[in-house]
């Protein structure tokens, strides 16, 4: 077995690796032959000795043999024995291969494991997640949709249950309760996105820590792991709700202007594109006439790139190559001028490449000839200087004409970006291609891989835009109270481990983001594929018929057919032809999991034909029905190449498993989306567009090659991009862990006085400062009157002017009121139901980070959104990013502090304690008068106690406080950590830098 893995391995990585797994191996297989002569239940002590020997200090990898060799002595015994699975009965018949133990070993080394579909990564993952939970921390499974995890927590949770590890999983529709009780357990499966929010509903939401579920980020295996970490990631997850203010949604009231807007341009575009085809059929037509014919295409162009008229003029190469030729030159700087001209006649221009879309003049008028400056900016600043020089006006008036004048100036730019948005909305988001309409409701389509991500919404307006469109109701705009991209959720876990079929074009990606590397486990039978080469057509027509074609000829063979394609229309194109051809067939487009699950296992079946996006059905394998192995087993057939190699291979890991014989072959065309924007220009499409005629194919590995290079690119710019947003998403990161950190601090514990405390001494100490104190002059007498009156007006201290000279040094008057405030809390402790103090305390923290918090993550929101309009000039944007949200950041943590000095003596367990408070204090006041001498509280501590009035020294009755550590200056954040901005630097060493 071993010698047969060692020769299919091409990389000498990976061999080595297989090498030193390879006594390993030996060793778990020797445990498992003597477990064989065990009873049930003393193979079932063995997990209770494992665990007892984790606890006693050994380690997981000494562990590691006998561990796994329970679990595969386990599936033994589980062989022939019935059990349910999502309510199906199934015999158990799996006892773990060699390539499995490798699978697991590299799986518990936090490595990605690249196994191909069908050799049971589900079973695998049994092994690491047995070991890792005998530590009773909670070992996790990562699924790609929530009836996997319930699958195959169902299914090899037989395997758990019979070694006494209790396994559990999270589903959409579970509350709170349940979903504590299965983090509790030993193992936990689950989505991505269920445990992202269940984190940040923890961390930024609960406020109390029994409402927190899950339990640690300990060890998680994230199956089909590039779905996940590479696709999906591209949203991140988002809790919001409603935002406070409420304002008038420009977009019911913009939808018919743009309606018709898109009408007229609909039908200037067709008469242009159409006399440009008349033009260009003639025979006798002058070059004068072509290039006239050349512009109105390349306007077409411009006003609507997708348009299906144009495409097909591009049919006919020598055309094609002349609008190619006009749209390069025309995008020269020198004739700048010239395509401004021609883009005016439009009414408004679309960019596909960058998604924009802008309004022209034209536009402007037709859309409200009554006021054509309706979408123009006003110009503030002079509006503003003739405001000021008009002196006709009071002061008053001019302040009220700039209020109206700015107030103006919100409403246009909020018509003009919504408006914006919707002309994307309607010229380039297709129904049922970039969304569907599902109850109601607009829902992102996951264009890589034809999910639907119920739940996500577009940012920046775009959403309500195509709700507009749609005529759903369009949702309010929303306010964010959380977020978390999926890399920074699964960057928190101690030990992070994936597998899959295709990891490894993504590995740069995973190694430079993750620090994962990618291991190839050789398949347990060798593969016997034949991947055929691809077969190129000119119009998608031809390749759609040659599609059909093939089927059928398969189907009359009896073999079945897997069609992949990249679209969820381009499955419902697809499945018009095959009906019109008389096809039966089945179409998946990832919409409902469970059934399609159960489709997609006889897609194997003889005769059957099932098309199915990217997506579809993923997580189950397609096993062959009787008598299709004499056939060839399963044909794949991909209706065109994705952007990315990992999901063409993805597809064609959808056939030959486990030895199975299996082909794949890519049907294209040059008017798929790939060839049409990265092929441009390039030699080999040029020899194709040349040499191919109307319905011809054409077919060479070398065509294959250029095409795989076209794919290579686009995964660089996919990844740099990712990449980018990833560095941006870094900086609100390490904010959110420090914030998250005092949130939890509070939150777990019983009296976060001292956090408290700490806010309250770095208020202080920063208004010292900012007074003048330990400066070489000291404070002025002004400063210290306001100091006096802030703090009078925070805390009950009764503070005196005469009391503070202004030469004092910094530390000394720091700590004194810091004390003077503590002892007035200790009085109001001594009021306070001592049950709730806890809980008001956990309330005062909590709350002022929370409402500043959401507040901060708008701000940042609009300022990554706006920082790239700002990004002209020299200044790199990061670092611009950078550098304002750690000032945003800052802002964010005064306001906290502030927040909390402010509501410290201003909440109450209950009322009656809060009007004890007050008696106390007043009664005390009228005690003392206003001379100076003992300071009001001390006199209040003393009235309390001795409610006669007698004056006794302050010594005695004074409260015993406890001690306070007095820093000067503390920052936040600890000066070791890393610094909030990003840079990567401790934080003494950046913005911490005294
Ligand atoms: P993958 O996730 O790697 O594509 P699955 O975990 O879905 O594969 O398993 C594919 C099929 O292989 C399942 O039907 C499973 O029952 C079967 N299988 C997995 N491991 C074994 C094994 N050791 N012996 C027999 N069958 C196995
Ligand atoms: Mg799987």
């Amino acid at each position: 077995m071993l010698s047969f893995i060692l020769k299919k391995f091409s990389g000498r990585h990976h061999r080595k690796y297989v090498e030193k797994c390879r006594p390993v191996v030996a060793r778990i297989n020797e445990f498992e032959q003597q477990y064989q002569s065990l009873t049930d239940e003393q193979l079932q002590a063995k997990t209770t000795e494992f665990q007892a020997r984790v606890q006693g200090g050994e380690t997981l990898d000494q562990i590691l043999p006998e561990a796994f060799a329970a679990v595969k002595n386990a599936a033994r015994r589980l062989c022939g024995r019935k059990v349910l699975v999502c309510d199906h009965e199934l015999t158990w018949d799996m006892v773990h291969f060699d390539v499995q133990l490798i699978g697991g070993i590299t799986l518990h080394e936090g490595r990605i494991a690249e196994m191909a579909t069908g050799e049971g990564k589900t079973l695998v993952a049994t092994l690491p997640l047995y070991l890792n939970a005998l530590t009773g921390k909670n070992a996790q499974l990562v699924t790609v949709n929530d009836y996997l995890a319930r699958r195959d927590s169902e299914w090899m949770g037989h395997l758990y249950n019979f070694l006494g590890i209790t396994v559990g999983c999270i589903q959409q529709s579970m509350h709170s309760e349940s979903r504590r009780e299965m983090y509790n357990r030993g193992i936990t499966y689950g989505t991505a996105s269920e445990f992202g929010f269940d984190y940040l509903r923890d961390n930024g939401m609960a406020t109390r820590k029994e409402d927190q579920v899950q339990r640690d980020h300990f060890f998680c295996i994230v199956d089909e792991i590039d779905s996940i970490l590479v696709d999906e990631a591209r949203t991140p997850l988002i809790i919001s709700g409603p935002a406070p203010i409420e304002r008038e949604q420009p977009f019911t009231r913009l939808r018919p202007g743009v309606e018709e807007l898109v009408g007229a341009q609909l039908r200037q575009i067709n008469n242009l594109v159409k006399e440009a085809g008349d033009v260009l059929a003639k025979a006798e037509a002058t070059s004068e006439q072509r290039q006239d014919a050349a512009m109105k295409m390349l306007q077409v162009k411009l006003g609507m790139p997708k348009n299906k008229q144009l495409l097909r003029l591009q049919e006919n190469p020598e055309w094609r190559k002349l609008l190619d030729k006009t749209d390069v030159e025309m995008h020269s700087d020198f004739n700048k001028d010239e395509l401004y001209k021609y883009k005016e006649q439009l009414f408004f221009t679309i960019d596909e490449k960058n998604h924009q879309a802008d309004l022209t003049e034209v536009g402007r008028t037709k859309l409200r000839p009554d006021d054509r400056d309706a979408f123009v900016l006003p110009d503030l600043a002079t509006i503003f200087i003739d405001i000021e020089k008009d002196a006709t006006q009071t002061p008053e008036q001019k302040e009220q004409a700039k209020r109206a004048a700015q107030q103006r100036y919100e409403v246009v730019s909020e018509d003009i970006h919504a408006l914006s948005q919707l002309l994307r909305a309607y010229s380039l988001y297709e129904r049922d291609v970039e969304y569907v309409v599902q109850d109601g409701k607009v829902v992102i389509v996951d264009e890589n891989t034809g999910r639907i991500m119920t739940g996500r919404r577009w940012s920046d307006g775009l959403h309500q835009a195509v709700e507009a469109k749609e005529n759903v109701n369009i949702e309010r705009e929303t306010r964010t109270y959380a977020t978390v991209t999926i890399q920074n959720y699964f960057r928190m876990y101690e030990k992070l481990a994936g597998m899959t079929g295709t990891a490894e074009t993504e590995a740069t990606e995973f190694s430079e983001i993750y620090q994962l590397s990618v291991t190839q486990i050789p398949t347990n039978q060798p593969c016997i594929r034949i991947d055929r080469n691809d077969s190129i057509f000119k119009t998608r027509r031809d390749k759609y018929a040659a599609v059909v074609k093939q089927i059928q000829e398969a189907q009359a063979r009896g073999q079945p057919v897997l069609v992949g394609t990249v679209t969820v229309e381009q499955s419902e194109v697809l499945s018009r032809m095959l009906k019109r051809a008389g096809v039966i067939h089945t179409v998946l487009n990832a919409k409902f999991h469970q059934q399609e699950a159960e489709i997609v296992t006889r897609a194997g079946h003889k005769g059957s034909v099932t098309i199915a996006t990217n997506m579809a059905g993923r997580g189950t394998d397609i096993k062959l029905g009787e008598g299709v192995r004499e056939l060839g087993g399963l044909f794949v057939v991909g209706t065109e190449r994705h952007e990315s190699r990992r999901i063409d291979r993805q597809l064609r890991g959808r056939c030959s498993r486990q030895g199975d014989p299996g082909a794949t072959k890519f049907f294209l065309s040059l008017e798929d989306d790939l060839m049409r924007l990265f092929l441009q220009g390039n030699i080999a499409s040029r020899i194709m567009e040349g040499a191919m005629a109307e319905g011809e194919e054409l077919e060479h590995s070398l065509l294959n090659r250029s095409i795989e290079s076209a794919q290579k690119k686009v995964e660089q710019q996919n990844f740099s991009q990712r990449k980018r947003l990833l560095q941006y998403d870094d900086v609100l990161n390490k904010q959110r862990e420090v914030i998250y950190g005092i949130r939890n601090g509070a939150l777990h514990s019983d009296r976060p006085k001292d956090v408290i405390f700490e806010m309250i001494e770095e208020e202080l100490a920063a208004r010292l400062a900012a007074a003048g104190f330990g400066e070489k002059g000291g404070a002025t007498a002004a400063n210290i009157e306001s100091l006096i009156g802030w703090l009078n007006s925070h805390f009950p201290v009764s503070a005196k002017v005469a009391e503070i000279s202004e030469r004092a040094d910094f530390d000394s008057l720091l700590k004194q009121l810091v004390e003077r405030i503590s002892q007035a809390y200790a009085l109001k402790e001594s009021v306070e139901d001592p049950a709730a103090l806890g809980g008001l305390e956990r309330y005062i923290v909590i709350n002022a980070i929370d409402h500043h918090w959401q507040e901060h993550l708008t701000e940042m929101e609009e300022l990554r959104r706006s920082i790239g309009l700002r990004s002209y000039g020299q200044k790199d944007p990061l670092s611009e990013y950078k550098g304002e949200a750690f000032r945003f950041f800052e802002e964010l943590m005064n306001n906290v502090r502030l927040q909390i000095c402010t509501s410290l003596f201003r909440s109450a367990t209950n009322r009656d304690a809060f009007e004890n408070l007050f008696s106390i204090l007043s009664r005390s006041a009228r005690l003392q008068g206003p001379a100076s001498g003992p300071t009001a509280l001390n006199s209040a501590v003393q009235a309390d106690a001795n409610p006669a009035g007698a004056s006794a020294a302050p010594a005695e009755n004074e409260v015993k406080l406890p001690s306070v550590t007095i820093r000067r200056d503390t920052p936040k954040v600890g000066r070791n950590d890393p610094c909030p901005c990003g840079s990567g630097k401790k934080y003494k060493n950046c913005h911490g830098a005294a």
